[in-house]
């Protein structure tokens, strides 16, 4: 099984993935998360990392095919597929992800778009900037990774729907909410 959340930087992935990862059994892969622990271990990826996540840019696109690859080989036998967070963000970054799953004759089971207006992205992202690390949720890097989301990445979307596997979640009101109709959707994907 292989679910993609997808959406804007602030939509609620993070959280959302946790919850679909636990019910139905699947490797949470969240290539941001990745390369925060790599900046934080100082490894040689981490450090080339550290400038585009400062810049709000996105990494390149060989790069991350490369490591996101590496983690969907290593099989985990508990697991029952994988749910990606934070990828695919380019078509190309697609396209390498399709390509690899039909070696193996699959195929993703479904991209799910949490739709969040910018308003609210906004003030989550500044409201999770207080409260951690992160060193790309201030104002000037929100507003980079805003523009860069909709230049590079919202294109990911026609990319799925071309496919029949795009749908839309409502990504407002309570958590639980949320996951419920996201729940829906997986629920008819699989
Ligand atoms: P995230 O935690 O998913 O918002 O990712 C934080 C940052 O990591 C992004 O702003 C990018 O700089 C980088 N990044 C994460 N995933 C990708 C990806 N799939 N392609 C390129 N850059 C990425």
């Amino acid at each position: 099984m292989t679910i993609i959340l997808f959406g804007p930087p602030g939509c609620g992935k993070g959280t959302q993935s946790e919850l679909i990862a636990e019910k139905y059994k699947l490797k949470h892969i969240s290539t941001g998360d990745i390369l925060r622990t790599e900046m934080e271990m100082g490894t040689d990826l981490g450090l080339s990392a550290k400038k585009y996540v400062t810049e709000g840019k996105l990494m390149p696109d060989d790069v991350i095919i490369g490591m996101l690859m590496k983690f969907i080989q290593s099989n985990d036998a508990s697991m029952k597929g994988v749910l990606l967070d934070g990828f695919p963000r380019t078509t190309a970054q697609a396209e390498a992800l399709e390509e690899k799953l039909t070696l193996s004759n699959k195929q993703t089971n479904v991209l799910i778009d949490l739709r969040v207006n910018e308003e609210e992205l906004i003030s989550r992202m500044i409201l999770r900037g207080k409260a951690t690390e992160r060193i790309d949720d201030n104002p000037e890097t929100i507003k980079k990774r805003l523009q860069v989301y909709a230049e590079q990445t919202y294109q990911v979307k026609s990319f799925y729907q071309k496919l029949n596997k795009y749908v839309a979640v409502n990504g407002l009101g309570k958590i639980e909410d949320i996951f419920g109709n996201i729940c829906i959707e997986i629920e008819k994907a699989i």
